[in-house]
């Protein structure tokens, strides 16, 4: 069974999501073929192929940052080559092709999946319902070639194995340019924002804070460990952080290394979002709340209490 993926990139750079969908891909335990489109591939083709079977690259001015250009390139690849599964990042470039795709291949879609594996031949996937409630399992139907798409963050590419794939360069099998649809430019994220899902080291912070007041000693805490400030929904509900802080099923979902929860009860709809983080400290003056259960390590006392004592305690060591 052949499994193909999107190596997706924008403006230079592989998307981590194309390393996650060969981990996933993996799981398959099969062949990975990653299919990279678009202009100046030769960096990304090596990158692709130290962990890929396989890298085919489409050099075309006109597939770059046209979804509807991509999703007809793979469309004649993958009718072409009939691989079991074709898979991708659950991105907006993801939920732009994968459904145009699967109808074109009059395929089965599963997207925004977590798990994924073969039974019998039968790919079963996992998806996360309910606000991250219920966890289903879906097996698809049989079908030439199966659509995917994976959710961020939940296939860790940290222990891919190395292949040393070879890079096959192929003739762009787009017959015209798209002209019904164009990209016109990329808006930029507002300065000064930050991008929790790049974080090592997460200070998160809940309601327990109590104060918008008492936000500047996490910040202490994040600049003395060289981390950021993350956070549960009602510290954005009470405007204490903008929502791009958010962890969960309605914010963002993290893999730092280390994430710490301050004052953070651990309502599924957070804990959805940050339980692949390596290793889970909580910090919670109520020893029963479910926060404890996802952590490694846990404190249970008052934040504004344990919080400056931290910083002191880093900033004493570095010096
Ligand atoms: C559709 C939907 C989507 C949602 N999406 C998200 C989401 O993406 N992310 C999210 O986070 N939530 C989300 N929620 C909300 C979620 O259900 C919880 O209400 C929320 O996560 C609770 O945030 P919290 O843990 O900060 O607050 P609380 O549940 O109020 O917990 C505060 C915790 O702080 C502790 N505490 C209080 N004082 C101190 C102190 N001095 N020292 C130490 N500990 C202290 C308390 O013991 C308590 O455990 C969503 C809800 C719905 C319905």
């Amino acid at each position: 069974m052949t499994v193909y993926i999107l190596a997706e990139h924008r403006r230079g750079e592989l998307m981590d999501v194309t390393f996650e969908s060969i981990s996933a891909a993996r799981r398959l335990n099969d062949e990975v073929v990653a299919i990279l489109l678009g202009t100046d591939l030769a960096d990304h083709a090596e990158k692709v192929a130290k962990y890929a079977d396989k890298v085919l690259v489409v050099e075309d001015e006109r597939i770059e940052n046209n979804t509807e250009a991509y999703t007809q390139v793979i469309g004649e690849i993958i009718k072409k080559d009939k691989p079991k599964v074709f898979l991708m990042g659950n991105t907006s470039m993801g939920m732009d092709i994968a459904p145009a795709l699967a109808i074109d291949l009059d395929s089965p879609i599963a997207t925004d999946v977590v798990g994924i594996s073969e039974e019998g031949g039968r790919i079963k996937v996992t998806r996360s319902v309910y606000n991250g409630k219920v966890l289903s399992d879906l097996v698809l139907r049989e079908a030439e070639t199966s659509v995917i798409t994976i959710r961020s963050g939940e296939f860790s590419a940290a222990d891919l194995e190395e292949k040393n794939g070879e890079i096959t360069k192929m003739d762009s099998p787009l017959k015209e340019a798209i002209e019904n649809k164009k990209f016109l430019e990329f808006v930029e994220p507002v300065a000064g924002a930050v991008d929790i899902t790049q974080a090592d080291v997460l200070i998160s912070i809940g309601r327990g804070i109590k104060d918008k007041d008492n936000m500047h000693i996490a910040e202490e805490l994040a600049d003395a460990v060289g981390g950021v400030v993350s956070c549960s929904r009602p510290v954005v509900d009470y405007d204490w952080l903008p929502k791009d802080r958010q962890v969960g099923t309605s914010g963002k979902t993290v893999k730092p290394k280390f994430y710490l929860a301050f004052g953070i009860s651990g309502a599924f709809q957070h804990v959805a979002g940050m339980k692949g983080a390596t290793m889970i400290v909580a910090i919670n003056k109520d020893i029963k709340a479910p926060i404890f259960s996802v952590a490694q390590y846990g404190i249970v006392d008052d934040l504004l209490k344990v919080m400056p004592a931290l910083t002191e305690k880093i900033k004493e060591l570095k010096s």
